[in-house]
């Protein structure tokens, strides 16, 4: 049997933590054994589904990296598929048509709750056999199905263990509403049992759902898929995650400079675990990755430790993979790389410094664009007249220099200091000033190397007419 299973996000809305650990999960697992993925959009609430929420769902799990074998499908486009199985449990008395009006239910639910009776839809309530007796063609009606009404659904979840639900606490749902649309809880059914999906991952929120759907399968003769359903996540101060609090979207961890490795690292943590390991590579996640292992309590974000896996990546992912994302962040802004060194060679001194990309971009910026002006404390501090006499002949050096290595480099600035008979921060300092604009940087020597002769050169030109503008002290 192939091991298929699928995510499944509805597009009223981002794709979130939630949503994205999900995905990763299921993804995890179809890959751990061999399987296969699909990527399903349940678009069927067609009023708070939109075209924006499909398009940022995609490249959110594009740029985690997640591929899909199959799909991505879409609920709107199977509505005839809906209908032909409606039909055909109607046709074999497992499903009924209602006519009770909306009104008559309010007025059950609200007699039932004066009662102190669990508020139900019950077919056999004699107002509603009323309505649905008199009931003439045209008339609006739902279709619903006809759950047991005696047993237990029972069912082994892979994370929280045997489930049991009496039937007698589950009504007779509705799987087409009145205006012709089918359900969630039915187009889920017939869509993992037409795409062969073997195992459902997906958030707690839906377990509830699940006896539901078991006995839609079990009507229509499909194989149950087995469950796996995820605690919640709560966010950094442990209440759950809401839209305006926390769930923030994925695309925009991309847009603050994380990397997928690093999330998806990130993800993988938030509720499952594998002994104390806390770095796992792709392959090891996929490898090590399994449902028994996922966790039954609620899991916390832990915004600082994100950025501590970030960092990590940063610094010890292949500076190509870190070069890949760093280059949308550049290009978003405009920040182009032509006569500039390659982005892995400033990756590969910066990188370890920065918390996010977007940091790095910061840092990187200095190796392609000239600077208009210098940070001020950093040029208050070093670009003063005494800097003068040093940045004057390190600058006659290097416009000496025939060789531009790092070694040459770093000797010249040696020379400076024993020429001037002054210590290394008192060439280094200025010369990072005037160079990159900034106080901290990686090893000067590096920084003009990668930055290249003609650019220092200007540089440190720039600077000395800086410091001659300056009124003597
Ligand atoms: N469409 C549902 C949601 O976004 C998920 C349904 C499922 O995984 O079964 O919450």
């Amino acid at each position: 049997m192939t091991i298929k299973t699928r995510f499944a996000p509805s597009p009223t809305g981002y794709l979130h933590v939630g949503g994205a650990r999900t995905a990763l999960y299921s993804w995890l697992f179809a890959k751990n054994q061999g399987g296969k993925f699909v990527l399903r959009i349940e678009d069927t609430d067609i009023k708070r589904s939109t075209e924006n929420a499909v398009n940022e769902i995609l490249e959110g799990i594009k740029w985690m990296e997640i591929e899909w074998d199959e799909g991505p499908y879409y609920q709107t486009k199977r509505f005839d598929r809906y209908n032909q199985i409606i039909d055909k449990l109607l046709a074999e008395d497992k499903a009924f048509k209602c006519y009770a009006s909306k009104e008559l239910l309010d007025e059950i639910r609200t007699e039932q709750e004066i009662n102190k009776e669990i508020p139900r839809y019950d077919a056999n309530h004699p107002k509603i056999k009323k309505q649905n007796a008199v009931a003439k063609n045209g008339d609006s009606y739902v279709v619903r199905f006809r759950n047991p009404k005696s047993g237990n659904v029972v069912f082994n979840d892979q994370v929280h263990g045997c489930i049991k639900v009496a039937n007698k606490q589950l009504d007779d749902l509705v799987i087409r509403r009145a205006d012709g649309t089918p359900t969630y809880n039915f187009c889920v059914v017939i869509d993992d049992w037409d795409m062969g999906i073997t195992h459902v991952v997906r958030g707690e929120d839906h377990i509830s759902n699940t006896p539901r759907q078991i006995n839609i399968y079990k009507a229509l003769g499909a194989p149950v898929p087995t469950f796996a359903h995820c605690a919640m996540i709560l966010d950094d101060n442990g209440t759950k995650l809401s839209k305006r609090h926390g769930a923030i979207s994925i695309t925009k961890y991309r847009d603050e400079g994380y990397l997928p490795n690093a999330l998806n690292n990130y993800l993988i943590r938030l509720g499952w675990s594998h002994g104390d390991q806390e770095i796992f590579s792709k392959e090891e996640m996929v490898n090590f990755f399994s449902l028994e292992a996922i966790s039954k309590s609620a899991s916390s974000l832990n915004s600082k430790k994100l950025l501590w896996l970030n960092n990590y990546y940063i610094k010890t992912s292949k500076p190509e993979y870190v070069a890949k994302h760093l280059q949308w962040h550049l290009n978003k802004q405009c920040i182009k790389q032509k006569n500039g060194p390659p982005l892995t060679k400033v990756i590969e001194i910066v990188g370890e410094r920065c918390n996010t990309l977007v940091e790095l971009v910061e840092q990187s910026r200095y190796f392609y664009e000239n600077f208009s002006e210098f940070e001020v404390n950093a040029a208050n501090k070093y670009l003063c007249k005494i800097a003068e006499k040093p940045l004057t002949l390190a600058l006659k050096k290097i416009q000496n220099l025939t060789e531009w290595t790092v070694e040459n480099l770093r000797n010249m600035i040696s020379e400076v200091c024993i020429e001037l008979e002054i210590s290394m921060v008192k060439v280094g300092m200025p010369l990072r000033v005037a160079v990159t604009g900034k106080a901290k940087s990686p090893s000067i020597d590096l920084v003009m190397h990668l930055i290249g002769q003609d650019r220092t050169i200007t540089r440190i030109k720039v600077a000395l007419d800086f410091i001659a503008t300056l009124k003597v002290e």
